[in-house]
């Protein structure tokens, strides 16, 4: 679907045919690469650079298959510089090979010609149900399905995607991608509950293995945000990030009005804390009108986890920045919220206000393991999970992978933790079904003549 509000277009242009050819043509191939060494998931990046730097777009898409199910998204949201891109050894003596643009240019070309049909095995191998839909999810789909497995999956929001489809803003990962690569999950045979939340009404746990799963995968993530107490902080203008963001992107998808966004043209916000969901949201308030956008963080521009391309695009943007500085009131007249007070070292001013956004983080809900017995979580509500089978929790058959195991990380860090526990579902239900089946008094097999 197209965006309403054009401001929210994708920002980074990929690559034309040209373009990503002659770019493909500069990788050295090296014989061991450090871009592969770079990338969480090992994908054989020269591989298919390769196949792309001939012209084979459906070779190269077919080794890309072979490691990630989210490569459009990867392409465009992943931290290249700190991975793939920042170990090239063309780095030393210039440009390094733009390894995410390549990646996105050859699956967004796949996306579009619908080049590759997958030959699927039979879903015999068994059931496996997966709670949530982000790159964890879609990831555990995706390599069982491939396997052989009947996966389900169960999302509680009206679609799937996780913080792809409602946390990232439009401009760095258009819904549409998002919705794309999905499809292609489908098409492997997955199957999708939306508006299915569990551990609400009857739907625990327990009723999933009734209904027949041979394991449950749980890749909830960290949907509950955390909140500075400061005086003030309880007024209606003080909003969370995660909030802000989804209702833009509601708006954006033609689903609230203009007045339900809340933040208004004109608008003064503030933004509290310095990660990549600061970003989203300060860059968002100026897209949606706001006339001042400033973050405020605590310590300086080097302890910031945002990445650093990240801020600069902010910066560009017209967003500013107050280090070692934090808001210490928010006042308001009559309930609304009108002024904060901010401390920078020592030193108090007050500015006028009309909207103070919280992004500093963020936990797991405890909605699934408060209405089951035996998934111990850590002291921070994190679920312990065991290395052998690999994800297994605390609980027998209910595994567990991505940020609700790992805390909030990034896209392919949740990906890479994905495919291990995948390994080790797998395992599992390959056991336990073997284990069924010496203990069945089944008849014998008769010796061949
Ligand atoms: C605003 C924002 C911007 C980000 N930007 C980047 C970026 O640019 N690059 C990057 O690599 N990473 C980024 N990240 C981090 C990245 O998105 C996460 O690390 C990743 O999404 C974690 O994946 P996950 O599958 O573990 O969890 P999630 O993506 O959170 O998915 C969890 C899913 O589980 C569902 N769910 C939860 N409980 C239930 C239940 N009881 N029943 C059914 N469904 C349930 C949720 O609705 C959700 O769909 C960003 C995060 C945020 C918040």
């Amino acid at each position: 679907m197209e965006t309403e509000n054009k401001s929210f277009q994708e920002v980074n242009e990929g690559y034309t045919m040209l373009e990503a050819i002659n770019e493909a043509k500069r990788c050295l191939h090296c014989k061991v690469p450090q871009c592969k060494k770079g990338c969480p998931i090992s994908h054989d990046i020269p591989d298919w650079i390769h196949e792309l730097s001939m012209g084979n777009l459906g070779n190269a898409m077919n080794i890309i298959n072979n490691k990630s199910n989210l490569p459009s998204v990867c392409g465009r949201v992943c931290p290249h510089e700190k991975q793939c891109e920042g170990h090239c050894v063309l780095n030393k003596r210039g440009e390094g090979i733009r390894v995410g643009k390549l990646e996105r240019f050859i699956a967004d070309f796949d996306g579009n010609m619908s080049l590759i049909r997958e030959n699927l095995l039979p879903k015999t191998r068994g059931k496996i149900a997966v709670i949530g839909s982000g790159p964890a999810g879609l990831t555990i789909a995706g390599d069982m399905a491939r396997q052989g497995f009947n996966v389900e999956i169960f999302e509680m929001e009206p679609e799937p995607g996780g913080v792809l489809m409602f946390g990232i803003p439009e401009y760095r990962l258009p819904k549409e991608i998002v919705r794309r690569e999905i499809k292609k999950i489908e098409e492997l045979g997955v199957v999708f509950h939306c508006n299915t939340t569990v551990g609400k009404g009857d739907l625990t746990i327990e009723k999933l293995f009734e209904m027949g799963y041979d394991a449950i995968f749980m890749g909830t993530g960290t949907g509950v945000p955390k909140k500075l107490h400061i005086p003030g902080s309880n007024l209606k203008g003080v909003r969370q990030a995660i909030w802000f963001l989804r209702r833009v992107s509601l708006y954006n998808e033609g689903n609230l009005s203009r007045e339900e966004v809340v933040v208004h043209e004109g608008n003064r916000v503030f933004v509290i804390g310095c990660g990549n969901t600061a970003m989203d949201a300060a860059r968002t308030a100026v897209r949606i009108g706001a006339s001042h956008v400033e973050v405020v963080y605590h310590r300086t521009v080097n302890e910031m986890s945002a990445l650093r391309s990240e801020y600069e695009d902010a910066v560009a943007e017209g967003v500013k920045f107050s280090w070692q500085s934090s808001i210490v009131e928010i006042h308001d007249d009559n309930g609304t919220l009108n002024e904060v007070v901010i401390e920078s070292n020592g030193e108090r001013r007050t500015e006028k206000a009309d909207f103070v956004i919280m992004a500093v983080g963020s936990a797991p809900a405890s909605r699934i393991v408060s209405t089951t017995t035996g998934i111990d979580v850590d002291e921070r509500g994190y679920v312990l999970t065991r290395e052998k089978p690999y994800g297994m929790t605390t609980r027998k058959g209910v595994f567990a992978g991505g940020d609700v195991v790992n805390r909030p990380s990034t896209v392919v860090l949740a990906m890479r933790d994905a495919k291990r526990v995948a390994e080790g579902m797998a395992q599992y239900v390959d056991a336990v079904k073997l284990i069924e089946a010496v203990n069945e008094k089944g008849e014998m097999k008769k010796p061949e003549v």
